[in-house]
C-alpha cells in the first residue's frame, strides 16, 4: 500500500491510528539551493502540484506571463527518491507543456521542511508525504466528529517540532459551541478561526493563507474538504457524506495535491492523512513555541522532563512566584505527556 497512491481511505474501522504520519524537519535545513549542475544548465525551476504513478504535474514560472503546467517523469537518476506535492524540483527537457510533451525531473531542490508518514506494521518505509510546508492548517469539528483535545495537541507538537506554524479552523460551529473544547487551546499563541454554512472564514483565512505553503489536516468528515472547496473555488474536492451511526466520513478525492489560493498563497490538501503519529520529539523544538517557558526552563536542573512530576523544575517554581501562569504551563505539560502517552 503506497501514500502516494492513496488507496487506504477507508480503513480505520477500529479507530484512526495516530502513529501513522508524522512531521520533521528537514536535517538539511534552509541550505542555500545548490547550482544545478552543468549538464542541466537549461533546466528550469517548478513546483510538484501533484504525484500520480511515476508522473508529477509541476507548475513552472511560477507568478509570471510564462507560468504554465507540465506533465514530467523523473530522471534515472532521482528513481530511488520521492517526490512529493510541495517539492521544489528543475526539469528539463521539453517544459512547453504541449500536448503529449514529458518533460524530466532531474533535480529536488533542498527541502525546507518535510512531513513524512512513520514506518509500520504494513509499511516498513518512512514516506514522504508533502515537502515545504510552512503552516499547519488543523482542521476540526465543533461536533460530528466530535474533537478530541489529544489529537489536536498531537497536530500541535508535530507542527513545533518540524517548525511549521499551526493554526485551527472550527468547523461545523453551527452544531456546536466550540468555546469549551477551545478552552483547551487559550494559552497557546494558536491562531483560531471558525467556519459554519454560509460563513466560511475566508477572509480572515485570506491574509493568513497568503505568501505561505499550508497543508490542511484534519480526521475525516470535520468539513476540511468542503472548506478548501470555499478556499478555493473550483477545486471540486469531493465532500464526503458523514456516516451518521459512526461520525466517519468518505471521501472520493484522495490524492495529496497544491492549490492555489485565489487570494494568495497554496493549500496542500491531504485526504488520506487523518492524523499524526510521532517519533522522538525534540522538546527543544516544542519550546520554541513557549519562548516565556523556554527563557525560564534555563534554570532547570540538568536533564529536566519539565514534567508535572520532574524534580525542582523551575516551571513550578515561575509558577508558584507569578512568573508565568499556571494554564501556559499545564498547556505545554499536556502537550509534552500526549506525545508519549
Ligand atoms: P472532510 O472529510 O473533512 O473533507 O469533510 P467534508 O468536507 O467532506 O464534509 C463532511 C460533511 O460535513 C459534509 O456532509 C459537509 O456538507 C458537512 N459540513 C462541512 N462543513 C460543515 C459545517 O460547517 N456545518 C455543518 N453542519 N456541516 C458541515
Ligand atoms: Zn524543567
Amino acid at each position: 500500500m503506497s501514500w502516494l497512491s492513496d488507496d487506504d481511505e477507508d480503513d480505520d474501522e477500529f479507530g484512526y491510528d495516530e502513529s501513522d504520519v508524522r512531521i520533521r524537519p528537514n536535517p538539511k535545513g534552509s541550505r542555500p539551493r545548490t547550482k544545478t549542475r552543468p549538464e542541466h544548465e537549461d533546466a528550469v525551476d517548478g513546483r510538484v502540484l501533484s504525484v500520480d504513478r511515476g508522473r508529477y504535474t509541476v507548475m513552472v514560472g511560477e507568478d509570471t506571463p510564462a507560468e504554465h503546467v507540465l506533465t514530467t517523469t523523473r530522471a534515472r537518476e532521482l528513481r530511488n527518491d520521492a517526490i512529493v506535492t510541495g517539492d521544489r524540483v528543475d526539469v528539463v527537457g521539453d517544459t512547453s507543456g504541449d500536448e503529449g510533451t514529458l518533460a524530466r525531473i532531474v533535480r529536488i531542490q533542498p527541502r525546507t521542511t518535510l512531513l513524512r508518514r512513520s514506518a509500520d506494521d504494513t509499511d516498513t518505509v518512512e514516506r514522504v508525504i508533502v515537502a515545504n510546508a510552512d503552516q499547519l492548517m488543523i482542521v476540526i469539528a465543533a461536533a460530528d466528529p466530535e474533537p478530541r483535545a489529544r489529537l489536536v495537541d498531537r497536530y500541535l507538537v508535530a507542527a513545533y517540532d518540524a517548525g511549521i506554524a499551526p493554526l485551527i479552523v472550527v468547523t461545523k460551529t453551527d452544531l456546536a459551541d466550540p468555546g469549551p473544547f477551545l478552552a483547551n487551546f487559550a494559552a497557546l499563541d494558536v491562531p483560531v478561526l471558525r467556519s459554519a454554512p454560509g460563513a466560511w472564514p475566508i477572509d480572515a483565512l485570506a491574509p493568513v493563507l497568503a505568501g505561505h505553503t499550508t497543508v490542511a489536516v484534519g480526521h475525516s468528515g470535520v468539513g476540511k474538504s468542503t472548506l478548501v472547496n470555499a478556499l478555493v473555488p473550483g477545486t471540486d474536492r469531493a465532500v464526503g457524506v458523514v456516516n451518521a451511526v459512526t461520525g466517519r466520513g468518505r471521501h472520493t478525492s484522495s490524492s495529496t495535491v497544491s492549490l492555489r489560493v485565489p487570494t494568495g498563497g497554496w493549500i496542500i490538501d491531504t485526504p488520506g492523512v487523518r492524523s499524526f503519529g510521532l517519533g522522538h520529539v525534540d522538546i527543544a523544538n516544542v519550546l520554541r513555541a513557549f519562548t516565556d517557558l523556554a527563557a525560564v526552563t534555563a534554570e532547570c536542573p540538568r536533564g529536566c522532563t519539565h514534567r508535572e512530576d520532574a524534580p525542582d523544575c523551575a516551571l513550578d517554581e515561575a509558577v508558584a512566584d507569578g512568573r508565568l501562569r499556571a494554564d501556559r504551563v499545564d498547556d505545554f505539560r499536556r502537550l509534552l505527556a500526549s506525545v508519549t502517552a
